[in-house]
């Protein structure tokens, strides 16, 4: 009897269990598929294996993503100027009052330069300052020296309904003083044109410059010429750059926009660039000519860019969509100018005539290293916009009662931070006080040094160590030469996986 109950009892808790097991398998699978869904919701990365290293990367180096969005964040302002623009600009501000203060400084015959980081969020900004503390260079940023300097603010960046915006909203709020909704270019958000404060400037016979790594259509520069409710119809933005005729010098990538349908950039001799690309254009227009028959001078590389004739207009194209990375550049691209270089040729351009001038200088790549939530390019991106403005900066200098100097960026990409890290108990720092106490810390709060390090350590773009690794042993070795730290045979295994089996996070 006791042994039947015995075995009865032994059943029963086995049965209970199984059920306790299975339910537990299937609570973490929903729980699992939970997580991913919610997560997704906010991390739409290119691919996984591009969230798997992204991690293995914040483990390693603290350096902390929330999205790969764009957020709600304040961005930075600085400026300097006559006061009666500047003090317009210091506080907490709104996108559009920049694009009204850039119109009240075109209709006083000011010269403008504006330099925009895109994406650049106060964290973004901070990554060369910190940088400048940990090698003790008492020499500050330009984003430091112009904010001490002039004025200092914070930009709130909405659109008229939302608290997130993107480059074309936010591009138009900066360009024409007006919010209106995402994706919207030059219009407002019932669809009617707004002037920009270029158009303007050009009505007013100034000369005008528009510098991007991004493409020349892309949402920024259109912001500044085009008029269209869709930023993604980008065919129609580079025609209506053509037909603007508000732009003296044009300097960016996106040549793929402006020559006809069915042909390759290296159909075209005459051009002498090093391109090969496919034509992404829906008709026969080839812009180029178009451009030539309206009497600006083309060119497609650094050499030609320095050989440009003063006295005509412009239109230079530098790459087929965007412009290399910074983090990325190397003997295969040094004809491809960097945007300082692009920036300080369109400054002499523009320069130096009876007539005013104004320019827009974007730093586009900013962004596009932070929606790849990827820190070292971020970093080497800000540093381009630190030399941008050194130039810009340097043509301010030359006549400061009569030049508007503004930085600013358009909205935060990413939710950056560095945040400290716990220490397992046994790792804590410990330090012995002079009065015999013994002080404890288990957080560790990332020492210059070892951020200088890291920032040090990395070569190339995240996606460009994953595309260029096909193996375990050569991704191993890839993450170690080009982002400076080891990885474990089994984060190997899986990244790989997750980059061959496992393409899409999320369709
Ligand atoms: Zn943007």
């Amino acid at each position: 009897m006791i042994k039947r109950i015995y075995q009865i009892v032994c059943i029963v808790l086995f049965a209970g269990a199984i059920t306790a097991c299975v339910q537990s398998t299937a609570k973490e699978t929903e729980l699992h598929e939970n997580l991913v869904n919610s997560e997704s919701e906010f991390w739409f990365q290119r691919s996984i294996s591009h969230v798997l290293l992204n991690r293995i990367v914040s483990k390693k180096t603290q350096v902390v993503w929330s999205t790969n969005f764009h957020t709600a964040a304040p961005v930075p302002i600085g400026a300097v100027g006559p006061e009666k623009y500047t003090k317009k600009l210091q506080g907490i501000i709104q996108n559009d009052s920049i694009g009204r203060v850039l119109k009240e400084a075109v209709a006083d015959n000011m010269n403008v330069i504006l330099v925009i980081g895109d994406g650049m969020g106060n964290m973004h900004m901070a990554l060369p300052v910190y940088k400048r503390y940990a090698e003790k260079n008492k020499k500050p940023t330009m984003f430091e020296q112009i904010m001490k300097e002039g004025t200092c603010g914070y930009v709130y960046t909405g659109t008229s309904r939302g608290l997130v915006t993107g480059s074309a909203a936010s591009g138009t709020a900066i360009a024409c003083g007006q919010k209106t909704l995402m994706n919207m270019i030059g219009v407002d958000s019932t669809g009617m044109m707004l002037e920009s404060a270029m158009s303007l400037a050009k009505k007013k016979n100034y000369k005008t410059a528009l510098v991007t790594d991004a493409g020349i259509t892309d949402a920024t520069p259109a912001a500044f010429y085009a008029h269209i409710f869709d930023r993604d119809l980008e065919n129609r933005v580079a025609m209506q750059l053509l037909l603007c005729d508000e732009v003296d010098v044009i300097f960016g990538g996106g040549a793929s926009r402006f020559i006809p349908k069915g042909t390759k950039f290296s159909d075209f001799e005459q051009y002498a660039g090093q391109f090969d690309f496919d034509s992404s254009r829906k008709d026969s227009l080839n812009l180029i000519e178009e451009f030539k028959k309206k009497s600006y001078q083309f060119c497609c590389s650094t050499e030609q860019l320095e050989q440009l004739k003063k006295e005509k207009k412009v239109l230079g194209l530098f790459a087929e969509g965007g412009l290399p990375a910074p983090i990325n550049r190397d003997s295969s691209t040094m004809n491809i100018p960097t945007v300082k270089e692009m920036g300080e040729k369109a400054l002499e351009l523009i320069s130096n005539n009876q007539s005013p001038y104004f320019a827009m200088i974007e730093c586009a790549r900013i962004d596009w290293e932070a929606h790849d939530n990827d820190i070292g390019a971020v970093y080497e991106a800000v540093e381009d916009m630190n030399r941008v403005l050194e130039s810009a900066y340097a043509y301010y200098k030359k006549d400061p009662e009569k030049t508007l100097l503004i930085f600013t960026s358009d909205h935060e990409t990413g939710g950056l931070e560095i945040a400290y890290r716990k220490m397992p108990k046994e790792e804590a720092f410990r330090k012995k006080l002079a009065n015999g106490d013994e002080w404890i810390n288990l957080t560790n709060p990332l020492s210059y040094k070892q951020y200088l390090t890291n920032l040090n350590q990395q070569k190339k773009t995240v996606s460009k160590v994953l595309s260029g690794s096909h193996s375990t042993q050569e991704l191993k070795q890839n993450i170690h030469r080009l982002l400076g730290f080891k990885i474990t045979d089994e984060e190997a295994e899986l990244l790989l996986y997750s980059m061959t089996d496992y393409k899409k996070y999320k369709d």
